[in-house]
């Protein structure tokens, strides 16, 4: 074993001389690393390289697995290997092609054994080789005249330092046309010196505590590892500082919004709320007890609620909802209930309600679709004080709706408000709890709500029933409407969702109407058939639900609009046409609305022939066949689309990150929570960090 083998690996690289004598900073450009002129410069930036700093943190997407010959004569033809030799004599040859030159060196190795170094198309090297020199070649073994020939890919001068290049794992980098990933790992070798002595943003207590290497020492690991393994504990624990700065930059945004901001003490909950449990015709849940608790904490001091109750379709969100807005009532002030489209608002309001004129509570429906006259008498109610508690869509949050004293409000389906339009209804009342019936694995909720505390319902009420879901190709529809005419038979209810069209709500409205009328002359003959979608004005769209609440119609023909919110217990069956064109999320949206009463519901999936289908559209519709779990959805969904998606306009808004991935790596996001909330005040090198992940974030305007 050399001496060379001992500074393999990266706790024993020794930082190029020169590098280490000028120590570019870490936001030095890349000219200042040897071997990056303008142009190379260039070329880097165009990989998104700019700075010293930017080269150490750009880690290979994979490795060659270079292995160490101990000589030529070990080697069969064919064999790709490393070997460690001498320079013996070098010519410069040319050949019959006009442009193509060979340089040709006569290596000699360790052990006696000889072969004709081959280079092509590197004149220059027969200038650079000269008889003495030590190489570390890496290539094949070829049959020669004389001597076998070595056809170098290759090679680097084996002096103090080498074997980085040429043995063992050499990093392969996202590369481009023009420039070579061979060509990144000469020019990191200088950045990688460099970043030796950048600060590092973990505290020594942090690293020593959680066993995590430095930061030089990480990046090292993951640029030239020793063994595979290596590479992942150095992106580990650049992983996570990257998601400890993202948690602290949130604390801290947390706290900026808490500084300042009192919300009215709401203390204990008392008559009015026992008057709304027993106004219950079930019991809460567990699940649902546990949520109420954790409202009750955050209501009872002035710091303001900022919570986010997740829960899947069904889980009983609305009923935690109309508690938090009754804890203000009790105390003389107002709740609000935001919802992001007018049927899940008008539903919203006819189930709230209903309650609150049993409570003697009084309520206020404002949407943009109520008349001018009604539309400014609602709002001098709500002006007064005299509506307790408004229920409407962003309609509420216009400049010219004032609210006497707006204590709590609830976002329902939070994630489908801008994020101007929730930090507008923030204004107005201290206390927000966000809902979401798209729910995320909740230390994925912690970071990407990293600002929310966070509350689950995890379970739906207990006497709900799993929908039995089928999914089929739509050559074999017939079967389904077959069931379904039987299930319309014995008295029960059924929507049939018509397929996403994209490019206009009118045009979606037109396809939904078209679909009703052959319906009704067709597979659904003979049943009363209404049709629900978007065009329909408030009123002709609640008369619409009103009968279908009645019974007076027996099948709904539904566009999306029916996603949310729409809440008949008899209605046990849904058709979804095309049902390869909605989103997982989606689907289980509209599912949620059959398998709301004690009948048994189904819900049929109709996609275009199986087969046909891409991998994603499939493992959708499999999943959602097999669990109505949201939870376990969104997983799967995850998986599919990634995070970004998914979370859409929240999550687009947060910095973007190098080294973490939310979902790969969240088994580390409880650990970074904790250190976050100990450094959040603590001044050092993170906040340089801090600043830096989150300069870019702000630019593009997150919340
Ligand atoms: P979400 O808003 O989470 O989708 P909802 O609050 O609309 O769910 O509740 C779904 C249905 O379950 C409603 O019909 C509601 O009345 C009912 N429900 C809520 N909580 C309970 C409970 N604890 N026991 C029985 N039924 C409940
Ligand atoms: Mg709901």
């Amino acid at each position: 074993m050399s001496t060379r083998r001992a500074l393999v690996g990266f706790a024993g690289l020794v930082p190029d001389a020169p590098q280490a004598r000028r120590r570019a900073g870490p936001e030095a450009p890349t000219q200042t690393l040897a071997g990056v002129g303008p142009r190379i410069a260039e070329r880097l930036a165009r990989l998104g390289i700019h700075t010293v700093r930017d080269a150490a943190e750009y880690l290979p997407r994979d490795f060659l697995d270079w292995r160490e010959a101990t000589g030529f004569r070990e080697l069969r033809f064919g064999q790709e290997a490393t070997v460690e030799c001498t320079v013996e004599r070098v010519s410069l040859r040319p050949t019959r092609r006009r442009n193509l030159k060979i340089v040709e060196a006569t290596l000699a190795d360790r052990f006696g054994g000889r072969a004709a170094g081959i280079w092509f198309n590197q004149a220059w090297l027969a200038e650079a080789f000269r008889p003495g020199m030590r190489l570390l070649v890496h290539g094949k073994l070829t049959p020669g005249r004389g001597l076998p020939s070595f056809a170098v890919e290759r090679h680097e001068v084996a002096d103090e330092g080498a074997g980085r290049r040429t043995v063992g794992l050499v990093p392969l980098y996202p590369a481009s046309q023009e420039i070579s990933t061979f060509k990144l790992l000469e020019i990191f070798v200088g950045a990688l010196s460099a970043a030796r002595f950048f600060p590092d943003a973990l505290p020594a207590r942090l690293r020593a505590e959680e066993g995590l290497p430095t930061r030089a020492d990480a990046l090292q690991a993951a640029h030239r590892p020793r063994v595979r393994a290596d590479f992942e504990v150095g992106r580990e624990r650049l992983a996570f500082e990257e998601l400890l700065v993202l948690l602290v930059g949130l604390l801290r945004r947390r706290r900026a919004v808490d500084e300042g901001a009192t919300a009215p003490a709401l203390g204990e909950p008392g008559q009015l709320l026992a008057a709304y449990r027993s106004a219950l015709p079930f019991r809460l849940t567990p699940e649902q007890e546990q949520a109420i608790v954790e409202i009750d904490r955050d209501l009872a001091g002035a710091r303001p609620m900022q919570r986010l109750l997740q829960g899947d379709v069904g889980s009983g969100k609305t009923v935690v909802a109309l508690y938090a807005l009754l804890r203000a009532v009790e105390h003389g002030h107002q709740g609000a209930l935001m919802a992001p489209t007018e049927t899940l608002a008008e539903q919203h309001f006819l189930t709230i309600e209903g309650i609150c004129r049993e409570l003697g509570v009084t309520c206020e429906l404002l949407t943009s679709s109520v008349a001018p006259k009604q539309h400014a008498a609602a709002r001098a109610r709500i002006a007064s004080g005299e509506a307790q508690i408004a229920v409407g869509t962003h309609a509420l949050i216009q400049a010219e709706v004032s609210f006497r004293s707006l204590a709590v409000a609830v976002v329902d389906e939070q994630h489908r408000f801008g994020v101007e339009q929730r930090r507008a209804l923030g204004v107005h009342a201290p206390h927000l709890l966000h809902m979401t019936a798209t729910p995320i694995p909740r230390t994925l909720a912690q970071t990407v709500y990293g600002d929310l505390d966070v509350t689950e319902i995890a379970r739906p009420p207990r006497d709900r029933r799993r929908v039995i879901t089928r999914w089929i190709g739509h050559e074999r529809s017939a079967e389904a409407y077959t069931r379904l005419r039987r299930l319309l038979e014995e008295g029960r209810q059924a929507y049939v969702v018509c397929p996403l069209v994209s490019e206009s709500e009118a045009i979606e409205a037109r396809a939904a109407e078209q679909e009703a009328e052959r319906l009704r002359g067709a597979e659904l003959r003979g049943f009363r058939v209404g049709c629900l979608h978007g065009k329909l004005r408030t009123g002709e769209r609640r008369e619409v639900m009103d009968a279908f609440k009645r019974g007076e119609l027996d099948v709904l023909v539904a566009t999306t609009v029916i996603e949310v919110g729409v809440d008949v217990p008899n209605a046990t069956v849904m058709i979804v046409q095309e049902a390869d064109r909605f989103g997982l999320a989606q689907l289980h949206q509209l599912r949620g609305r059959v398998g709301r009463g004690a009948e048994q519901s189904f819900c049929l999936l109709v996609s275009r022939p199986k087969d046909e289908l891409t991998e994603g559209a499939q493992a959708r519709l499999e999943a959602l066949v097999e669990t109505s779990d949201g939870f376990k959805l969104a997983e799967v969904d995850l998986g599919v689309r990634g995070p970004g998606e998914l979370l859409g306009t929240r999550q687009s808004g947060l910095p973007d990150l190098r080294f973490a991935d939310l979902l790969r790596d969240r088994r580390l996001i409880p650990k970074a929570r904790r250190w976050a909330a100990e450094l959040a005040d603590s001044e050092g090198p993170l906040d340089l960090e801090v600043e830096r992940l989150f300069a870019d974030a702000d630019h593009r305007g997150f919340a």
